[in-house]
């Protein structure tokens, strides 16, 4: 079962990982730490396979618990956790990880070893010939963005922050596991990198299919790469699980609902246009001195330019020539979504 089938190209990859892509039952799942501590109390969830799956709730609800129960770094103290129809209970944890990618935070990549010999981590454990070995880091490095020519004989310390995330990404899939795990992949790495690392993964995701369970406390990064969310309060206590738009649009519960709403409000101001209707008439006089914002922008231009010149409107102009004001208490009305 550990075998991966040869393929060649890429229309080939695609369609062998997709078809190796399993889905993840959670049926009931418990976890008391030694200590006592209820992390999770009663979780149940179902995620398809070749679906991405984000958990996603307030520091020490239980999501990096749920996490490490799937790969059984953590062993659950009840329930039943099946990866397909296998019961990953009565599987050897060590075999496993080994179908199973895991990517972390700080990527934990070996500091003394080459790119080539991190990706090849699982593969070589399997004993793969050298030669497959090599094909698929080849193929790997390719697929995550990075030339193995020129990256494949570097150490982690001569990356970026984003190239070692990338690293972590191919060792990750190396094996061509059935299902992905990853506990904040992209939080180590500065916002701009961050977007495009989570861009470049939904293309990568768009041809591997990987079951995946990612754990985030952004919501942004959250509503960006999920095909669903799961919003979990403490003891890992599944509050509502929906897609994004859904999660946004109809909060299932008073905790998501504060959960997404700071968020929200400001979500909401950058999916609206200004338009002419919402603005109050130029005074008689003659435009007021603040500062202008273009009628084509968003409500949420408006709010960041009166926040950065601590103004409390704008004359917000068509074409240069002013048409209209926006007072700072309109733009937080427009932003107000109940
Ligand atoms: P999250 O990933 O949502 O921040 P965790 O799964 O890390 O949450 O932790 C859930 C709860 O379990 C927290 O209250 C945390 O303090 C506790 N916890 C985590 N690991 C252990 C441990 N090894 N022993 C005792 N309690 C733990």
């Amino acid at each position: 079962m550990d075998v991966t089938p040869e393929t060649s190209g890429a229309g080939g990859r695609a369609t062998a990982d997709a078809a190796r892509a399993a889905s993840i039952s959670l049926e009931g799942i418990h976890k008391r730490y030694p200590d006592g501590t209820e992390a999770v109390r009663e979780l149940s969830l179902e995620v398809k396979a070749g679906e991405l799956v984000v958990l996603i709730g307030p520091s020490g609800c239980g999501k990096s618990t749920v996490l490490r129960m799937i790969n059984r770094l953590i062993e659950p103290t009840g329930g039943r956790i099946m990866l397909g129809d296998e019961d990953v209970t009565r599987v050897d944890p060590v075999r496993l990880r080994r179908r199973i990618g895991y990517v972390i935070q700080n990527v934990g990549l070996f500091p003394h070893q080459t790119v080539r010999a991190n990706v090849a981590t699982v593969p070589r454990l399997l004993g793969w010939p050298r030669e497959r070995s090599r094909r698929r880091v080849d193929e790997l490095l390719d697929l995550v963005g990075l030339d193995p020519s020129q990256f494949g004989r570097r150490y982690p310390h001569e990356l970026s922050g984003g190239q070692r995330q990338r690293v972590g990404v191919a060792r990750a899939l190396a094996a061509d596991p059935v299902v992905l795990l990853m506990d904040e992949p992209f939080s180590a790495v500065d916002p701009i990198v961050r977007t495009r690392l989570q861009e470049e993964f939904l293309r990568l995701q768009a041809e591997v299919r990987k079951t995946i369970v990612l754990v985030t406390h952004d919501l942004d990064e959250a509503v960006r790469l999920g095909d669903r969310i799961a919003v979990l309060s403490q003891g890992g206590h599944l509050e509502q699980y929906d897609t994004p738009a859904a999660l946004l649009g109809e909060p299932a519960t008073p905790f998501v609902r504060e959960f997404v709403g700071a968020d929200r409000g400001i979500r909401r101001l950058v999916v609206t246009p200004l338009d002419r209707e919402t603005l109050e008439p130029l005074p008689a006089g003659g435009p007021p001195d603040a500062p202008t914002v273009p009628l084509r922008g968003s409500a949420y231009d408006a709010l960041a330019v009166m926040l950065t010149s601590a103004a409390d409107r704008v004359v917000v102009t068509d074409e240069g020539r002013p048409v209209g004001v926006l007072g700072r208490q309109r733009v937080l009305d427009l932003g107000r979504t109940e």
